[in-house]
């Protein structure tokens, strides 16, 4: 605790002390006011964002699950970016197909000719981009 310093808690006007790296800087020594959580400005930013978190969390579950030539699939947005504009996996029941993004174009994993074509009938394409916008809107949250 650096006591050449002081600062009062914006919410119940105690006294606050440093917290330790990872906590918050400034945490409240009030045990019944929330800032006295370390945690505190990750835990206000979440409520903060929690409604529109959930909105966009709806809206990729709806979209998440979808049929593919009779087979139901499933989309994964990978949230670290490892490849191009952003990368996830197409799972369907015996396989795993992984796919990246590049400049609003999907290029898939696979030698299979005839699934890549019934992907871009089906507008695979178009979906899976919008999972990954719904994605990266929802991570920008945090920003
Ligand atoms: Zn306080």
């Amino acid at each position: 605790m650096n006591t050449l310093q002081s600062k009062r808690c914006e919410i119940c006007n105690s006294e606050m002390y440093e917290g330790e790296l990872g906590e918050a800087w400034w945490i409240c020594s009030n045990k019944e006011c929330s800032r006295s959580n370390p945690n505190w400005p990750t835990e206000e930013l979440m409520k903060k964002i929690q409604p529109k978190y959930d909105e966009i969390q709806n809206k990729i579950n709806n979209l998440k699950a979808l049929i593919i030539e009779k087979i139901s699939a499933e989309v994964e947005i990978h949230t670290a970016r490892w490849i191009a504009d952003g990368s996830g996996c197409l799972k369907m029941h015996d396989r795993k197909i992984e796919f990246y993004f590049k400049e609003g174009i999907v290029y898939y994993f696979t030698d299979n000719q005839e699934l890549i074509t019934s992907f871009k009938e089906q507008n695979l394409d178009e979906h899976l981009l919008e999972v990954w916008r719904l994605t990266m809107e929802q991570l920008s949250l945090f920003r």
